[in-house]
């Protein structure tokens, strides 16, 4: 009788520990990298920036991948090219469209740091006016001459905060005007 309540507490115990584990298990795996998929083939001229562009912010953050839409695959974002101004629209975390908008490269601005950027509103990241090169989010507000295409370090973190808290981002848009 005593053997078999033991048994038995034994096994209570044991699936007490099995459901401890099994629970703590999410929670202990490393985080899912969230993988984006990109369509580029509407970027015209510019498909070689916008991959560009996504192994930027490949090499800087982890929480996050940009990947090219594989056929068949519905995109998460897609690319444009028309002549007006660079701008993202957005419509959530990771989910929308932006254009390559010629009007600015034709002033001068590096094409990279445009595509680095859009795809950064595309991840959640607002414009921030400062006039820093330094900054990938000054988009326009930073010299014609900065070739800087690179997400700062406070950049990047954001990202990847925001891919790990998965945040919401109201849609909206975003335009690099002056
Ligand atoms: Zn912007």
């Amino acid at each position: 009788m005593l053997v078999k309540r033991l048994a038995a507490t034994l096994l209570a115990v044991l699936a007490a520990v099995g459901v401890q584990v099994a629970a703590a298990d999410p929670a202990t795996a490393a985080p899912r990298v969230r993988v984006l998929y990109y369509d580029a083939s509407q970027a015209r001229e510019f498909v070689s920036v916008v991959h560009q562009g996504a192994q930027i912010w490949n090499s800087r953050v982890t929480n996050v991948r940009l990947e090219p839409v594989p056929a068949g695959r519905t995109p998460d974002i897609r690319v444009y090219a028309d002549n007006g101004w660079p701008r993202a629209y957005p419509t959530s975390l990771g989910n929308g469209r932006w254009y390559m908008g010629r009007e600015a490269v034709n002033d001068g601005y590096h094409p990279p740091r445009i595509a680095a950027h859009e795809f950064g509103h595309l991840l959640g990241l607002p414009d921030r006016r400062t006039g820093l090169c330094s900054d990938l989010m000054s988009g326009s507000s930073a010299p014609v001459s900065c070739t800087n295409a690179y997400p700062n370090a406070t950049e990047a973190a954001t990202v990847d905060s925001n891919f790990r808290a998965s945040v919401a981002v109201p849609a909206r848009e975003f335009v690099w005007v002056r």
